[in-house]
């Protein structure tokens, strides 16, 4: 049996940093993946010549130079700039909330109109909130929230908002600026031709094994390295022994459709609370595509059960709770090293992965 520096479990944007600099310095890393692909979350599905997004739409931003150069060496970044449309019951508002959102809800067009509206209606809220909703009104008032974040936010929680607490929501960022660029980042786009460019380029290299659950022979790919890392889900690495980590899940269905242009945008939120799905995302636009068809993706959220694909951690005091048990089990790991979102428990942006794995590499190669 081969012996190799490093075993890693899993192919995701962190496994594949830490392999990518571990081949630079002439480390031998064997790669194994459960799925049957290599990539993780960004993994990108060719369809008519289109790159779809089949773990949810991706969208790189950061402010952090160093991570921006990194990614831009391994392939070229077009332009795109994420300005989702928001869709409630036809009517269409640009995100994030701005002049454009204010002047098409109230038919004015200065922000001094703008904000003498929202001041008026946050202050229905006259004393602490004591639910998401009076929160939310509190921030940015009755008209944005009943018809902007209401029935999205209940469709995200699976639950009324009166019954959420207010703390999911700390802020519900204004601008009052004619401004439809949603993040504030320095730096964005989308890589030309597709995530995978990046993907293949990290595992450049490394011996791949896909189809292969590192859990399910744990004791065996231990053995096969000098060192482990790995970036699967902590709960599942100590066999659940504290209990389950618990997630929000999401389902997408996607559609071939015979037309080349089906929204006009690449996502769209439906706000409202009788539409089943909270986006839809029409792939090709991410990268300015020309092809005669679309590919469009309905992207419903759902509650998480074990076996269920774990996409955002439910980060309240009985899951960290469990988590630092897990964690406390880690930390006293010689051999094993543990990283990325699902072994941390934490929703990661793809640039704080790529600096958080930059941070292993520094202490470990
Ligand atoms: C719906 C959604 C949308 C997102 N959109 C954005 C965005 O627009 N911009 C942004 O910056 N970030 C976004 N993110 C975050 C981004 O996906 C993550 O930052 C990144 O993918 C995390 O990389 P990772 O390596 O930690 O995990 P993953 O990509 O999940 O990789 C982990 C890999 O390990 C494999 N694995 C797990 N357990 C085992 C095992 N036991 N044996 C073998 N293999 C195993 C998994 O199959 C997976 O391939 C989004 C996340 C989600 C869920």
């Amino acid at each position: 049996m081969k012996h190799y520096d490093y075993v890693i479990a899993g192919s995701g944007l962190f496994a594949g940093v830490f392999a990518w600099h571990a081949r630079r310095a002439g480390k031998s890393c064997l790669v194994l993946e459960k799925r049957s692909h290599i990539g993780g979350n960004i993994y990108c599905e060719d369809v008519e010549g289109i790159h779809v997004h089949k773990y949810g739409a991706h969208i790189f931003h950061t402010s952090n130079k160093k991570v921006w150069d990194f990614v831009n060496s391994l392939a070229e970044f077009n332009r795109y700039t994420n300005s989702p449309i928001a869709n409630y019951k036809g009517e269409i508002y640009n995100m994030p909330f701005n002049m454009n959102t204010f002047s098409r809800m109230w038919g004015i067009s200065r922000p001094e109109e703008a904000q003498a509206i929202i001041k008026k209606q946050r202050e229905m809220i006259t004393h602490e909130p004591q639910n998401l909703e009076e929160q939310a009104i509190s921030l940015v008032g009755v008209d944005i929230y009943e018809k902007l974040v209401k029935g999205y936010t209940q469709k995200q929680w699976g639950r009324s908002c009166t019954e959420l607490p207010a703390f999911i929501i700390k802020r519900l960022p204004v601008r009052y600026t004619y401004d439809n660029n949603y993040f504030n980042d320095l730096y964005q786009g989308i890589p030309m031709g597709g995530y995978n460019v990046i993907v293949d380029k990290l595992f450049e290299g490394c011996d791949l094994l896909t189809g292969v659950d590192f859990n399910e022979d744990k004791e065996k790919y231990m053995a096969m390295g000098d060192k482990v890392l790995y970036t699967g889900t902590l709960d599942s690495f100590y066999d659940y022994q504290f209990g389950y980590l618990e997630y929000r899940s999401l389902a997408f269905e996607s559609e071939l459709l015979d037309t080349d242009n089906y929204q006009g945008v690449a996502v769209v939120n439906y706000t409202d609370s009788e539409t089943p799905y909270t986006r839809v995302i029409e792939h090709k636009h991410f990268e300015y595509g020309t092809q005669p068809k679309t590919v469009i993706t309905r992207e419903y959220s759902k509650a998480w059960e074990p076996g269920m694909e774990p996409y955002y951690p439910v980060n309240d005091a009985r899951n960290q709770e469990i988590f630092e048990k897990y964690d406390a089990l880690a930390r006293n790991e010689e051999k094993v090293m543990f990283g990325g979102r699902l072994a941390e428990y934490k929703y990661y942006d793809m640039d704080k992965v790529i600096e958080s794995a930059m941070k292993l590499v520094e202490k470990e190669i």
